[in-house]
């Protein structure tokens, strides 16, 4: 998927709004600062594509880019802001149910989770809805640079741990550095080959 055949398309924030399911799709989620911006651009080639997501107004969307003319990756806003309003939380997390349990075209989430931390509270929400929604979600473990190969095991048998009580998650874990590039090319692959 690289090179610069990657665009944003549009912020959605209805189901309404969605584009016509004319392609298989993929989409992202984390808690904020998790690493998602950076993982995208890395996975496209195309720095600084996934910020106009992160910028205020656009935080509540369901933001769509096309993925080399053959897929979407669909940003979904990072959670476990501390001070958003009840109501916009609770919009949001309705649009995100709608979502997760009517989009026939969506293929995998990847779950972002941040290597340092290993799976927390904020996340589990996210992996029960996908369970309840039966989409088949996979982790991706970011910013692996930050510390050393000894720490990574342990912080991934947490994740493999907490994983096996989730029926809808992918065994495979994919360890990420968008910094250093490592893990973006076998990303890359696991969507090229979903079907
Ligand atoms: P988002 O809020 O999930 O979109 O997170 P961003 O992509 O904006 O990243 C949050 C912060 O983490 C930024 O300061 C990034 O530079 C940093 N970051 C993201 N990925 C990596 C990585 O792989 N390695 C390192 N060392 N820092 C990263």
């Amino acid at each position: 998927f690289a090179g610069n055949n990657s665009d944003f398309l549009k912020g959605v924030v209805a189901m309404s709004g969605l584009p016509p399911a004319d392609r298989m799709e993929v989409c992202f989620a984390g808690r904020s600062n998790v690493g998602k911006s950076s993982l995208i651009n890395a996975l496209t080639g195309r720095k600084g594509l996934a910020r106009a997501s992160n910028t205020p107004g656009r935080t509540q969307e369901i933001n769509y880019f096309s993925l080399a003319e053959s897929h979407y990756l669909v940003d979904l806003p990072g959670y476990g802001f501390a001070n958003a309003p009840l109501p916009v939380v609770e919009k949001w997390q309705r649009l995100l149910k709608q979502y997760l349990s009517g989009r026939a075209s969506l293929r995998r989430a990847f779950v972002l989770i941040d290597m340092r931390h290993g799976i927390k509270k904020v996340d589990e929400e996210i992996l029960s809805l996908l369970d309840n929604s039966a989409v088949t979600f996979q982790v991706v473990m970011t910013k692996a640079d930050k510390i050393k190969a000894q720490e990574q095991d342990k912080v991934l048998s947490q994740v493999r741990d907490k994983l096996a009580k989730h029926p809808a998650a992918y065994p495979e874990i994919v360890v990420t550095s968008s910094e250093k590039g490592g893990g973006i090319a076998t990303l890359r692959a696991i969507i090229a080959k979903l079907e």
